[in-house]
């Protein structure tokens, strides 16, 4: 970590800038095997706490957690016509076991509704079995060329939930239930405002009825997907033969449901919410919390704040994630500097001074300079620990929603439109038709990110292409 140079200015090149900041940070490194990432310690620290606050908000929801089988037979993948069609070019295909060519190819699964579905098919008899309601923990893989660490990697870290219900108003409820789950940790957890809308028929996952999805502005003002939910209908219910027998004891098809949401969350945090200095974490994921430098220049006054800092701590830790960095043989702006580009919410400095005045000194990572900093005395720190992170929390999603509604724009007509999205986010009636948004995206790269499910009042309007009656706003970018 001796690597101090300048990250590339995000103005300058965003992408570059990203690169950087996720290999530097420590977050992830690239794989062996083009396509896939590692993810480093710091980063799945990250990802723990992403999980847990996600984990508890399912389990709080009535979900149970299980494990299924990373290997699926490939006849499953097509039994459902448009979920093969949809992930046959991404397959990997395992053709060889024990030293012999397979009877069944099997597929490294791209997602497990077909061999849950299987399970389904086995464990459901009867409306008394209904709901069920499972979710998993896992990865993925899918065959990517062109990969990016966190946003498009061949393997991926998700959790996919897989519920099974009676009728198709519980699946719906559930689907829109999933999404606002999502939502809430994203914006609460994540510091990250989201909108909440169903995807285009075009963008809609392979085998789904209906697909909605959380969407969110990244600092270059892209959109990126952050978690989906989909309605399956009965779909898979049908291909794999989910069937339960209801109160009159007729045999019936079930409804099912999917959702997820993948360590891309974590490129989302990083584009959010970094900045020229590196990364900014929000507080509720940051892996740590505060960090703490001491300081000394003399030998002799070493003892003294060492011993100072690790009092302040120990009051500290039991609330916050803290580590303490006091390593030797580095200047103190050094490891500030370090500090920042892995996104540490607070730091607190303590020197010999600040030992006799018994205070210490607190820089918030969100407010870079001179009007970040504060100082605290050192009784009751931990209370005011407590205040500054909420602040930081806040204030964090403040920002972000500040930037992200500075940069939507309403689309009167499709030159506007062209113009919103070459910097930026529209939103623009649409007919609905395919070939309007497939003109769109030809035209501009922008596609459909969502047809939000708050349409703020939209009443019949024109599409922004066609000039055909439309019912709904939908928004339009370039996205990740
Ligand atoms: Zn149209």
């Amino acid at each position: 970590m001796a690597d101090q140079k300048k990250l590339t200015l995000q103005e300058k090149d965003f992408s570059a800038w990203y690169n950087e900041v996720v290999v530097r940070a420590e977050l992830a490194d690239y794989a062996p095997v083009r396509g896939c990432m590692v993810v480093r310690p710091y980063g799945t620290a990250l990802w723990e706490n992403c999980q847990s606050g996600l984990d508890r908000r399912f389990k709080e929801t009535g979900h149970q957690n299980a494990l299924f089988p990373i290997l699926i037979p490939m006849s499953f993948l097509q039994k459902e016509a448009q979920h093969v069609e949809g992930f046959s070019p991404e397959l990997a295909v395992v053709t060889h076991g024990g030293g012999k060519k397979l009877e069944e190819p099997l597929v490294v699964r791209p997602t497990s509704e077909t061999i849950i579905g299987y399970m389904y098919a086995k464990w459901i008899r009867s409306y008394r079995d209904l709901p069920v309601l499972i979710n998993q923990w896992g990865s993925v893989l899918r065959w990517e060329m062109r990969t990016r660490l966190f946003l498009r990697t061949a393997e991926f870290y998700w959790q996919e939930g897989h519920t099974a219900h009676a009728t198709f108003e519980e699946a719906q409820e559930e689907t829109l239930r999933m999404l606002d789950v999502y939502a809430d940790f994203a914006i609460n957890d994540a510091a990250i405002p989201v909108i909440k809308g169903r995807k285009s028929d075009a963008e809609r996952f392979a085998g789904a009825d209906a697909s909605y999805s959380i969407e969110a502005m990244m600092g270059n003002k892209w959109a990126l997907q952050a978690a989906t939910s989909h309605n399956l209908g009965q779909n898979f219910a049908k291909a794999f033969d989910i069937q339960y027998l209801d109160r009159t004891n007729e045999l019936q098809y079930c409804w099912t449901t999917s959702w997820g949401l993948s360590t891309r969350m974590i490129g989302a945090i990083i584009m959010v919410h970094g900045d020229d200095q590196g990364l900014r974490l929000p507080p509720v994921l940051a892996p740590y919390q505060v960090v703490m430098v001491p300081i000394w220049r003399q030998e002799e006054q070493k003892a003294t704040v060492l011993e100072t800092v690790e009092r302040l701590r120990a009051e500290l830790a039991p609330r916050f994630r803290v580590t303490v960095d006091d390593r030797e043989g580095m200047t103190p702006g050094f490891k500030f500097n370090e500090w920042e580009l892995r996104g540490v919410p607070l730091r607190i400095e303590v020197g010999p001074r600040d030992v006799e005045k018994e205070s210490v000194v607190l820089a918030r990572r969100d407010r870079p300079g001179r009007e970040g900093k504060s100082f605290a005395p050192m009784a009751g720190l931990p209370d005011a620990v407590g205040e500054i992170l909420a602040a930081i929390q806040a204030d964090m999603l403040a920002a972000a929603t500040a930037f992200r509604e500075a940069n939507i724009h309403e689309a009167q007509d499709y030159e506007a439109l062209k113009e919103i999205v070459a910097d930026g986010w529209a939103r623009a009636y649409w007919c609905g038709d395919p070939a309007c948004e497939a003109r769109i995206k030809d035209d501009t790269k922008a596609t459909s990110r969502n047809i939000p499910l708050d349409q703020q009042g939209a009443g019949p309007g024109k599409c922004v292409v066609c000039g055909e009656p439309a019912a709904e706003w939908a928004y339009w970018s370039r996205a990740y």
